[in-house]
């Protein structure tokens, strides 16, 4: 349950931030190859939160791709998966982003 941990963490720094006050709204980004299910994220947050003061708040999950450049050729190459290939041919990618789990937002009454 790699998800639940998570979705215990985000819980805990947005109870911080939010110090007490009604949280509305969660912003998190999620790289493509973070191998986290967004649908999974979605339903931890939901059984994490019941009882706190970010019950009932919206979770918005902004999922953002994975970008790598190609040592081979220079060009930067969008992936949806861990390993890919560039246009050139070339399977030696260095991965740029795309592993990132982020709180982005949060919004409060
Ligand atoms: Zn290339």
């Amino acid at each position: 349950m790699h998800e639940l941990e998570i979705a215990q963490e985000i819980v805990a720094i947005v109870n911080d931030h939010a110090a007490g006050a009604r949280v509305t709204r969660v912003l998190i980004e999620v790289g493509k190859l973070a191998a986290v299910l967004p649908e999974s994220l979605r339903f931890c947050f939901e059984v994490c939160v019941e009882g706190t003061s970010i019950e009932g708040a919206r979770l918005d999950i902004l999922e953002s791709p994975g970008l790598a450049r190609c040592r081979g050729c220079g060009a930067e190459v969008v992936l949806d998966q861990p390993a890919g290939l560039c246009a050139c041919g070339g399977a030696d990618l260095e991965l740029l982003s795309g592993r990132q789990l982020q709180l982005k937002e949060i919004e409060v009454i």
